[in-house]
């Protein structure tokens, strides 16, 4: 349904001839050459152009048809083979920057980066003005990006669904010590990376009410009618394979009005009126929603997971049928639909809705197909991240697809009563919708209902999820549930990342380990071999020079490259407990002001990370770390032993020069909290050593790289839930010297002398017996940890061998081997190679 008018060529055959282009050059001078007629000729510059930006459009447009290139032949091998395909719906793919992701994964940063400097150009500068596609939140976004990356380097026929945010992640300030948000209009200047599609739009419906009628059979069917409609732009984003010739797709919907207008009200006079209507359409891609493990119970938000659900869904059966004709029957065999948490668990009900009322399946026949085709992930165990959506909303925005929630959960309480017969209790805990003042749909529910797999992140996880949250669709159905570890792309998160590293890596155990992340096992030998040590040690401290050089610019803070560099970048939140470390760090400074430093290690603390606009507690520890970092970094007797900083804006871009100069990896999360963490093992590739809790992925970690490469610290998630009842945090603070002068250094307003009071609730967080996060219960053991990593730090060889074993036995967190994990136990692909480029 095109918006545009689109006439057809008058051709009876393909075309052969208008494709029959002589591949692009790969080398050194054809790049050079496209290069600069992209910037004289198609943007118009000359010698008096001195900005940066038109050369960085000029290159990302000489890679953008390399791209276009290779990308029709993947998807025609993929039309040709007829094979099974997946569909990754997800509302967030934190991308960041793809120019140099481009060149690696097409094999010419080298050429390219030669080619620019005979021009006199450096690639690093002209990468730097692409500014991030910040489409995500934090990590579940990332690892949504990390899979799209491992699917197109395994050549794996898998797409991704998302939405195109005009608006991305905000801009994080810091001002006095706090955080402001700022838009960021990320397509301010156009895209180069995308690919509108106006002639696949889809329309969309919301609102409106059903009607049952009786279709020419005389079999019952059902109309979704007087609709506010939406349409559903796709635009394309390539995604490279690396050095495989494969280019897989993410496809991004906008929304945009239809054309129609409101008669009456246009009649009535009220044209602006009605023309204003067109605007609240294009709303839904407006904006993404920046809350990381909360939920957000907006009515755009669930305008937005349905416009997803139902475009992406659409799409998905045009293909089908432009294919394979209107037969269902093999669909469940060739499709697959991976839902990225709850978020667009909706697709359940849409899928059975657009099989029955769009194509005339009966509902046995499109329950086959459904429960058959999605499977869910699930990324949280926080209770307040569990979507659930008011009835009353569904009923007023979606009301057939509500309509079909209320069946399955009918059919589906059949099920357990038969399994359970008089288990009433069991019955109100199963159903999908929660009785009470507000009935409220349970999305998680649904998604597990409607799954052939619902699978966790971390074992940890994975184990909780069946023995806690989901226990009883665990008796119900043990085999659906299932593990998958996170893992992160080795292309963007080592060999794009830390290119010092790359270089040696390649060297010692040859370029294989790219594709095939276990070969780093092969270095572990070089832990023993002093000369290679030394060469490792000269590769980390040029990123520290790096990474020290960019907190110099963003915090004006001096890091001196001698000091062991401790960082925690994330999100803000409680769970993850900055505020342990930030106590931490006062402890130091109050063992400087005390004269209490002998063998002392010196530390520069990093600290990153955005908190949600509305949540007043993670605001409130963004200020106190910055008022610590403040009074510590002028008190001129922690010169050369502590530093503190916390670096604005943290994103994709910014943990690319992070993780590869940071020596100590901070993932401190109350144990049973975090899901997995996936910064962690972009920290262990870099070669950086982890003090950590038994928590999400950190736990397998330990296991790879041995308990005497990892600062373990903290309760178990048993203990944490044991602890709870009892738990003393008064009595803790009292019987510990080291916490009791750091609480009344905080009780004396010793970082907020001139904002008296502005930190008592996160110091009466602390004291508080009901202390979800149970700070103060893991404070002696953490002190413990770091002062054993401080020693540890001091003895330089020691430190290069725990360093060079993270990296070697970080094999394990490829999310080519994650992939590899649901395509052999979910998916059940096989690999599709594209025609070459000649
Ligand atoms: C990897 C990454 C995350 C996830 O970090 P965790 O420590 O696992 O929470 C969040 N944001 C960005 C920008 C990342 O690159």
């Amino acid at each position: 349904m095109p918006t545009s008018a689109h006439t057809q060529l008058r051709r009876s055959e393909p075309n052969e001839q208008l494709f029959a282009t002589p591949p692009l050059a790969m080398d050194t001078e054809g790049i050079a050459e496209d290069f600069r007629r992209y910037y004289s000729h198609t943007l118009g510059r000359d010698r008096d152009c001195r900005s940066a930006y038109y050369t960085y459009k000029a290159l990302a447009n000489t890679l953008r048809d390399r791209l276009m290139e290779r990308w029709k032949r993947t998807r025609q091998a993929h039309d040709e083979a007829g094979c099974k395909r997946t569909h990754y719906l997800s509302l967030e793919f934190l991308m960041g920057r793809t120019l140099s992701n481009a060149l690696l994964n097409l094999g010419v940063d080298a050429v390219t980066e030669e080619g620019l400097s005979l021009m006199g150009l450096h690639l690093e500068e002209l990468a730097a003005c692409e500014p991030d596609a910040g489409l995500g939140n934090g990590g579940l976004g990332r690892l949504a990006a990390c899979f799209l990356d491992s699917c197109a380097t395994l050549q794996l026929p898998v797409k991704g669904y998302g939405l195109r945010y005009e608006y991305g992640m905000f801009r994080q300030l810091i001002e006095d010590g706090a955080q402001l948000e700022e838009p960021d209009h990320w397509m301010r200047d156009d895209n180069p990376w995308e690919l509108r599609r106006p002639e696949y739009t889809q329309r969309i419906q919301f609102g409106g009410h059903t009607e049952h009628y009786k279709d020419h059979d005389g079999r019952p069917a059902v109309r979704w009618v007087n609709t506010h409609d939406v349409l559903a732009v796709p635009y394309d984003i390539p995604i490279p394979g690396y050095e495989n010739n494969t280019i897989n797709t993410l496809r991004l919907w906008k929304a945009a009005a239809t054309d129609e207008f409101d008669l009456g009200e246009f009649n009535a006079g009220s044209y602006p009126e009605s023309v204003a209507q067109k605007n609240a359409a294009e709303h839904i891609t407006m904006v993404l929603y920046p809350n990381d493990a909360s939920e957000n119970g907006k009515e755009l938000r669930l305008r937005q997971q349905f416009f997803l659900a139902s475009a992406s869904i659409k799409d998905v059966l045009r293909e089908w049928v432009r294919l394979n004709g209107k037969d269902f029957t093999q669909f469940a065999e060739k499709n697959c639909f991976q839902l990225n948490d709850t978020h667009p668990a909706v697709s359940v009900a849409e899928l059975m809705r657009q099989l029955m009322d769009d194509h005339g399946l009966d509902w046995a026949a499109a329950w086959a197909i459904t429960s058959k085709t999605m499977a869910y992930t699930n990324h949280t165990l926080l209770p307040e991240a569990l979507e659930r959506w008011p009835v009353w909303l569904f009923e007023q925005l979606l009301p057939r697809p509500l309509e079909i929630i209320y069946k399955i959960n009918a059919l589906f309480l059949a099920e357990v009563a038969t399994r359970w017969p008089g288990d009433s209790e069991r019955q109100r805990r199963m159903s999908l919708i929660e009785e009470g003042d507000v009935k409220q749909v349970r999305m998680a529910y649904l998604a597990i209902v409607g799954s052939i797999s619902v699978n966790g992140v971390a074992a940890l996880h994975s184990r909780l999820l069946v023995e806690g949250l989901f226990k009883d669709f665990y008796e119900l159905w043990p085999g659906k549930f299932n593990n998958k570890t996170n893992g992160v792309t080795p292309r963007r998160w080592l060999a794009l990342c830390n290119p010092g590293l790359r270089a040696l890596l390649d060297e010692t155990i040859n370029d294989g380990w790219v594709r095939d992340l276990d070969r780093l096992e092969r270095l572990a030998p070089y832990a023993e071999n002093a000369a290679f040590r030394a060469r490792w040690h000269d590769i980390k401290q040029a990123n520290k020079a790096r990474l020290a050089q960019t907190v110099a610019q963003l915090c004006h803070v001096d890091f001196p490259l001698d000091a062991m560099f401790d960082v925690q970048v994330k999100r803000i939140h409680e769970y993850k407990r900055q505020l342990l470390n930030i106590l931490h760090v006062i402890h130091l400074y109050n063992r400087i002001k005390r004269g209490d430093t002998q063998n002392w290690t010196p530390r520069c603390v990093l600290f990153g990370g955005k908190a949600a606009p509305g949540y007043y507690m993670a605001k409130q520890i963004i200020k106190l770390i910055n008022n610590v970092a403040a009074v510590v970094n002028r008190d001129p007797a922690t010169e050369g032993k502590l530093r503190v900083a916390f670096i604005p804006d943290y994103r994709v871009s910014l943990m690319e020069v992070i993780a590869p100069g940071t020596d100590l990896s901070e993932q401190i999360s109350t144990a049973g909290k975090e899901a997995s963490g996936t910064g962690n093992m972009k920290f262990m590739m870099n070669g950086a050593v982890t003090i950590g809790t038994l928590d999400g992925a950190n736990i397998e970690i330990r296991e790879q790289v041995g308990d005497e490469n990892f600062f373990l610290f903290g309760l178990t998630a048993a203990e944490v839930e044991y602890r709870r009842h009892g738990y003393d945090p008064n009595s803790i603070i009292a019987h510990d010297p080291a916490l009791l002068e750091v609480m009344n250094l905080l009780d004396a307003a010793h970082f907020n002398q001139f904002e008296g009071g502005i930190f008592d609730a996160v110091i009466n967080s602390i004291r508080n017996p009901y202390d979800p996060w149970m700070t103060a219960a893991d404070f002696r053991a953490y002190v413990d940890a770091q002062e054993r990593a401080a020693a540890a730090y001091r003895n330089r060889e020691r430190w290069l061998r725990m360093s060079i074993l993270n990296t070697a036995h970080s094999g394990h967190f490829s999310s080519d081997r994650t992939i590899g994990e649901y395509n052999r136990d979910i998916w059940h692909m096989e690999p599709v190679p594209p025609a070459p480029v000649r």
